[in-house]
């Protein structure tokens, strides 16, 4: 297991631990915490899906390209671990463990499976990620719908922009508040993010 595999197995199994540890009204606190945020993604999928899955399948999937899931070590926020343990099955992050111990012989991301992406609400960075030749491909067709893209790039940052109080930057406090600690918890410890937060006079 590499140093990244690592911690990205630690984070997971410490949110795991501590959600089978909590009482049902506050998990129930948590989960209507990320509750706004599953919206937002619901809508980002539907976008997605209906302007890009035809262009992402032929240019991608089909050829086996999948450039957008091709590298090992993309940034994945502490409070996803959380998001995704709230709405996943146990058997569903066993999954994501298991494959985080076996060592990744391959090229592409180590959470890429058979079927795509083994999380159940993938990483912020994968969902918003487009190429530029399917933009092109798009937008280019479509303003209007460049335009939607445009707003929900704006909304992202609503939950993961620390100029003010984010989802991704409470529920590391709240884990930080409970004792826990992680390198992932870039709210906090990301020079660049912390610069954000000093800025807006947040911290
Ligand atoms: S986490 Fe999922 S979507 Fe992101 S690069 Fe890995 S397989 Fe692709």
């Amino acid at each position: 297991m590499n140093s990244y595999h690592k911690e990205q197995s630690d984070a997971l199994e410490m949110v795991q631990r501590y959600l089978a540890g909590i009482s049902v009204p506050e998990r129930k606190k948590l989960e209507a915490e990320v509750s706004d945020y599953l919206l937002f993604r619901d809508e980002v999928g539907f976008f997605l899906s209906t302007h890009f899955s035809e262009v992402c399948t032929q240019k991608c999937y089909q050829s086996k390209l999948s450039a957008c899931c091709s590298r090992e070590g993309i940034i994945t926020f502490f409070g996803e671990f959380v998001v995704d343990a709230l709405v996943s099955q146990e058997k569903e992050i066993k999954v994501l463990l298991s494959v985080l111990k076996k060592p990744n012989e391959g090229f592409k991301c180590v959470y890429l499976g058979e079927n795509g992406c083994m999380w159940k609400v993938k990483p912020i960075v994968c969902e918003m990620f487009l190429c530029e030749q399917a933009k092109k491909d798009v937008f280019g067709l479509n303003p209007g719908a460049a335009q939607v893209w445009e707003e929900l790039k704006k909304r992202k940052k609503l939950y993961t922009w620390p100029d003010r109080t984010v989802l991704f930057d409470t529920l590391e406090n709240y884990f930080l508040n409970a004792g826990y600690l992680s390198p992932l918890m870039y709210m906090h410890n990301s020079p660049g993010l912390l610069r954000v937060k000093r800025r807006a006079q947040v911290v």
